[in-house]
């Protein structure tokens, strides 16, 4: 079959690679002059399949409230006239009872521990290196509430059957020797052993490669326009080069996604939600992390990715844009160099994303209303997490396959 997957961020190209691997003739386009040029290129590097919670929680509402007016804000909101924004937060809040954030968090985990097996095997197939590390996320506690707070989300790791390890300010200096010299600004941690950190960028560029050794063909500088639909059934994608023929299609647009399937009456309840990363050369490897430390004041990851500290987060709901705000670099800056101030910040990189965010966490993996179109998309906050076992997924739908996981409740479908 001649399939055509739309962006090559991580998302698009893990699935072109597994497309590729399951015989298809595949086609990636994208705008950009090659693969993870946007959400995918900077993020925080956390590879977190126990560390995998739904954002949208009980308790979150009145958090969010709090957190608008701290000085160094995890959450910040500029409301628009946009109904997109609305509908998307209205969506967001009606998730947050303790039924949907159940039912959000098991889908997630069983995607994220699918995805733990399937980055592991194209690691075996590729041999492809990406800073990556197999040391665990430290989830940090600076005060006693948050410690106590964590109850229960230790609780939910043991019913899910996922590792974990309740540390002590020793136990989390066995992990973090770093975290010694600040060892009065810690309470606990809780401790993923089984997550993994890895530069993003790294990975896609190095799997497009062998996927275009496989015969993958990449199109970049491209910009898609419109979808050719006919009798329902899909007939290429137009672009502002060319229309290309295919007889299916994975959107893999990141936030972009909902603007291209709506005119076929497809609601996809995908908005960006901006972060911030700063990429930071190490100087003094002693006071640097050895993997991902999630700061849980600032909500703030600081991954070690070989010679570099990488700090990511926030979350900034405010449309499509991708401005820098020094107030927010200020925040980034506060966060590592309290916790490991071993990199030179005035040399970091820094960056902004904007997560392709669903209501309730999961992307939405699977088929649509209109035959041979498919979308692989909305995946938030994890898609790094989650794009190797998304992609299989994908891969064995448009294959005409059963997925290795249950993937009914995946689509967009669900929202009906
Ligand atoms: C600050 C920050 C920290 C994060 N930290 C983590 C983390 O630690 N771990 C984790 O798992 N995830 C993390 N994420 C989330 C993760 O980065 C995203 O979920 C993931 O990159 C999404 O990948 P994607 O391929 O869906 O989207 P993208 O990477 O955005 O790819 C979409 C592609 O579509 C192309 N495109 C869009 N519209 C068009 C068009 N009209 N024509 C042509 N091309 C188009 C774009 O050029 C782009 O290349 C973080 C995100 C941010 C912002």
């Amino acid at each position: 079959m001649k399939v055509i997957v739309l962006g090559a961020g991580v998302v698009g190209v893990t699935s072109a690679y597994q497309l590729a691997k399951a015989g298809h003739e595949v086609t990636v386009i994208d705008r950009q002059e090659g693969p993870a040029l946007e959400t995918s290129f900077a993020n925080a590097g956390e590879v977190s399949f126990g560390y995998c919670s739904p954002w949208a929680a009980p308790g979150i509402p009145l958090k969010a409230m709090k957190w608008l007016f701290m000085q160094h804000a995890p959450l910040i909101l500029r409301p628009k006239m946009d109904a997109a924004m609305l509908s998307w937060m209205t969506q967001m809040l009606m998730n947050c009872t303790s039924e949907r954030y159940a039912i959000n968090k098991s889908r997630m985990l069983r995607i994220a521990d699918y995805a733990r097996i399937s980055l592991a095997e194209v690691r075996d197939e590729t041999g492809i290196a990406y800073d990556e590390r197999m040391q665990g996320t430290l989830q940090l506690f600076r005060t006693q509430q948050q410690l106590d707070a964590s109850a229960k989300d230790v609780k939910a790791l043991a019913a899910d059957g996922v590792p974990y390890e309740v540390l002590d300010p020793d136990g989390c200096i066995r992990v973090e020797p770093a975290l010694k010299h600040v060892r009065q600004k810690m309470v606990g941690g809780l401790l993923t052993p089984k997550d993994e950190t890895g530069d993003c960028f790294k990975f896609t560029n190095a799997l497009a490669l062998k996927a275009a050794a496989m015969g993958v063909k990449f199109v970049y500088g491209t910009n898609i326009k419109a979808l050719d639909v006919e009798g329902g059934a899909i007939k290429g994608v137009v672009t502002d080069r060319e229309t290309l023929r295919g007889d299916a299609v994975v959107v893999a647009l990141g936030s972009y996604s909902p603007m291209l399937v709506k005119q076929f009456g497809i609601k996809l309840p995908v908005y960006p939600v901006k972060g911030y990363s700063l990429t930071i050369p190490i100087v003094d490897a002693s006071r640097a992390p050895e993997s991902t430390v999630m700061d849980e004041t600032y909500k703030i990851a600081i991954t070690r990715l070989g010679d570099r500290i990488r700090v990511g987060g926030m979350a900034e709901i405010s449309g499509y844009t991708n401005d820098l705000g020094q107030k927010r670099r200020a925040t980034l800056e506060h966060s590592v160099t309290d916790l490991f101030p071993g990199g030179d910040v005035s040399k970091a990189d820094f960056w902004s994303g904007l997560r392709p965010m669903t209501p309730d966490g999961t992307p939405v993996i699977g088929a649509t209303k209109v035959k041979g179109l498919f979308l692989n998309t909305g995946h938030g906050t994890l898609g790094w997490t989650m794009s190797c076992g998304s992609a299989k997924v994908i891969s064995s739908i448009v294959s005409g396959k059963k997925p290795e996981i249950d993937a009914t409740d995946l689509a967009v479908s669900r929202y009906a």
